[in-house]
């Protein structure tokens, strides 16, 4: 541990500049932003018009892309790639691990008379064919047919990653199996998005708006990262395998005096996020607020949100960029929910609306009685939707990492409850209760109908506690994990919202039967009876409270706080249905993408066990007993030299160190049984018996680490992880 620390040390006082940072002076927001990205302006230039004209379609509208574009793309693509530097191409696809997947291949192809050329064959472009058989499928590819393959996403741009490692040239990818299975996590979303696009016009013209727009949802995910030194990533096992620590005792000084929140950022990260933020200009990500977050050594980072397929590859190269950045400075980013126990934990707040170019967020209270009347409509549908399907939604957020997060007495809790702000919820009881009155506070917006009451200009009032929250033109969905893709949430959110908005459409078309001047009275009604049925999701109180767990219990919404409780819902009927009906996702889909979470799920847990297990044999008692023994031998001395030692500390790390043998005996112990019958079983029992079982090895040596002494302690300390940066 000593030397480790040292090292830290020097790297933070020692710590120079490499590069020069980023300044616009030089540099030009306009010369840097999307410079690495086959941008449409880029395609513009380099495509004959019709091939661009046709592109621009089919990113514009979804509609399907003509096959004779490849050619003229693919030459251009090429073009531009090698004039950026590249050497290689590589299908970027997002696999149901969460992570970032990538194959590269050469441009460099043999001419057949001993020289070479670079190449790119159109049908490369749009079809590769990654060796994938190690990447998920749930049963989805038998193995005769183990291969994927990965489909040119069109509607996102592709881009160069250019680092001292070498450039190459990345093609946005969907991968799919032979049969048209989705094995990954933008599949779904492209036909949520599909969905939500049909549905909303559909909503949007029975209030006579939609104006042939496209319907499109929105993400603007607020990422939490922790950084720490890299001289104690590497000295801790845990940190490098399962990317959070499985021992430590807590620090004298945690986060309880809130100085690291907002404060001023170290000069060593600072100079990370301008490297991060400069990367991410050139790859055309939008990023715009950086700060310090709540737990020592955590920070965020958040970008300008951004049509959910862009956004959600671009989260997924910030995350990238974030941990090859950090390496280059002498870090380690951790993006784990729960890195440090005792801490605050990272999660990604996700930001989320629908939209239409012509009338903004679908969310945004209006300025007339009609706009507020469609605004209260969609907000009543998402209430209903949110209350419907909140098991789902704490499913499509389940992990074993997030797991120490949601529920754990912590941001935000695991029972689902939207915030709506007093005066909106105000509203909504009014209509519940069918007299309207008016808001109670004088900032109203006085609109002029009777069937609709006035609406507050700004609701957007904070609570932090809420997991959905409503934030004045949009909803923020904060269960989301720091490590996890926001591919998920959204084909959940979109899905589940389409279905509401047409039982919303159905009910008001019901009672308008096509006569518009009946909407208003249709809306209250309808609006009414969801508020009856589902109004009690709405709460706006402390979601950390005692006594919201019994208030929730009172409501009947559920509270299931591990991911082996959750998980299975995805496979539950009314989901299966649903996802089904909409075309999202096909029960084969859903039900290999149950088994493919709860293996993820039994893997980190196992690997988090057995390391549990090594570390306590081989690095904690090793130390304890080194510690023991000279307590041992300066006892005996003394007792040769005829004074009487004390024997209080020896005796107490000889307890411990029995202790801590007895409960890594009983862990491995556990982690004997095989032969579950099913993923599910084997998730229950790493819940129930296995987590508990790593906490009781973890309590006794963090116990040891507040005995032994400092210098003999083999693992970095939280406090030296924290606070050294
Ligand atoms: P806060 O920390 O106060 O929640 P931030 O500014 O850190 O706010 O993050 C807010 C995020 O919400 C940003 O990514 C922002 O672009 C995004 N956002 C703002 N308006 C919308 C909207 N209409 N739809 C989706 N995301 C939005
Ligand atoms: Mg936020």
């Amino acid at each position: 541990g000593y030397q480790t620390r040292q090292n830290a040390i020097a790297a933070v006082t020692n710590y120079k500049p490499t590069n020069k940072p980023l300044n616009f002076a030089e540099t030009s927001p306009a010369e840097i932003f999307g410079s690495n990205v086959f941008s449409d302006k880029v395609m513009k230039s380099m495509l004959p018009k019709d091939v661009y004209k046709s592109l621009l379609k089919t990113k514009k509208t979804g509609e399907r892309m003509d096959p004779a574009i490849a050619g003229p793309v693919a030459a251009a693509m090429k073009e531009w790639a090698l004039s950026k530097g590249a050497t290689h191409y590589t299908h970027v696809f997002y696999p149901l691990t969460g992570l970032t997947a990538e194959k590269h291949d050469g441009f460099l192809t043999p001419d057949g008379e001993g020289g070479a050329v670079a190449e790119f064959d159109p049908k490369l472009l749009i079809q590769g064919e990654p060796d994938a058989s190690s990447f998920p499928s749930g049963g989805l590819r038998a193995t005769f047919e183990a291969r994927g393959y990965t489909a040119w996403d069109v509607t996102n741009p592709a881009y160069i990653i250019e680092n001292p490692n070498g450039t190459f040239l990345c093609i946005p990818t969907a991968f799919v199996s032979w049969k048209g299975h989705a094995l990954d996590k933008k599949t779904p979303l492209l036909r949520a998005n599909q969905v939500i696009n049909k549905v909303g016009r559909r909503f949007l013209a029975l209030f006579g708006t939609d104006n042939g727009d496209m319907v499109v949802s929105n993400a603007g995910p607020e990422q939490e990262y922790f950084l720490v030194d890299r001289n104690f990533y590497f000295a801790r096992p845990d940190l490098m395998v399962c990317g959070r620590t499985l021992f430590g005792a807590k620090p004298s000084k945690g986060q309880e005096l809130d100085d690291h929140y907002f404060g001023s950022i170290p000069r060593r990260v600072l100079s990370f996020m301008l490297e991060v933020e400069r990367e991410l200009y050139k790859l055309g990500v939008p990023v715009k607020t950086r700060h310090n977050e709540v737990a020592p050594g955590q920070f965020e980072i958040a970008p300008i949100y951004e049509q959910s397929n862009l956004a959600t590859d671009h989260n997924q190269m910030l995350m990238t960029t974030l941990k090859s950045v950090a390496k280059r400075y002498g870090m380690a980013c951790l993006l784990h929910e729960k890195p440090f126990a005792g801490i605050n934990g990272s999660g990604k707040h996700l930001n989320y609306s629908l939209s239409t170019p012509t009338q903004g967020s679908l969310y945004n209270p209006g300025e007339t009685p009609h706009e507020n009347m469609q605004f209260l409509t969609i907000t009543a549908a998402t209430i209903r939707a949110v209350e419907k399907y909140g098991k789902l939604l704490r499913a499509v957020v389940a992990s074993a990492s997030n797991d120490h997060r949601l529920g754990a007495n912590e941001a935000p809790p695991a029972i689902m409850s939207i915030f709506l702000g007093e005066q909106l919820t105000d509203i909504f009881e009014q209509i519940e209760k069918g007299s309207l009155k008016g808001c109670k506070t004088k900032d109203c917006l006085t609109v002029g109908v009777d069937t609709l009451p006035p609406l507050p200009m700004d609701a957007g009032d904070r609570n932090r506690t809420s997991p959905f929250a409503f934030t004045g033109n949009r909803f923020e969905f904060r269960a989301v994990g720091s490590n996890q893709s926001i591919a998920g949430a959204q084909v959940a959110l979109n899905t589940i919202l389409a279905e509401s908005l047409d039982f919303v459409c159905d009910e008001i078309e019901k009672i308008t039967k096509g006569d518009v001047s009946k909407l208003g009275a249709a809306c209250q009604k309808v609006i009414q009876a969801i508020m009856k049925k589902h109004g009690h999701i709405v709460f706006n109180g402390d979601g950390y409270s005692e006594e919201w767990q019994k208030e929730a219990k009172r409501r009947g919404l559920p509270n299931m706080k591990t991911a082996a409780d959750c998980l299975p819902v995805i496979g539950d009927k009314d989901v299966v249905d649903m996802f089904v009906k909409y075309g999202v996702l096909s029960a084969e889909e859903l039900h290999s993408r149950v088994e493919i979470y709860h293996e993820q799920y039994n893997q980190s847990i196992k690997t988090e066990a057995l390391l549990v297990g090594k570390i306590a044999r081989t690095i904690i008692l090793p130390a304890a007993i080194r510690y023991q023994g000279e307590l041992a031998s300066t006892a005996a001395s003394m007792k040769a030299a005829g004074i009487e030692p004390t024997t209080s500390i020896l005796q107490d790390v000889t307890d411990k160190l029995r202790l801590l043998q007895a409960n890594t005996e009983a862990l491995e112990k556990l982690m004997e049984k095989k032969n579950f019958k099913s993923v599910e079983e084997e998730a229950a029992y790493k819940t129930k018996k296995i987590l508990p079982a790593m906490l009781a090895v973890r309590h006794v040596a963090d116990a040891l680490e507040g005995v032994v002494a400092d210098d003999l302690w083999p693992l970095p300390s939280y406090q030296e992880m924290l606070f050294i940066k």
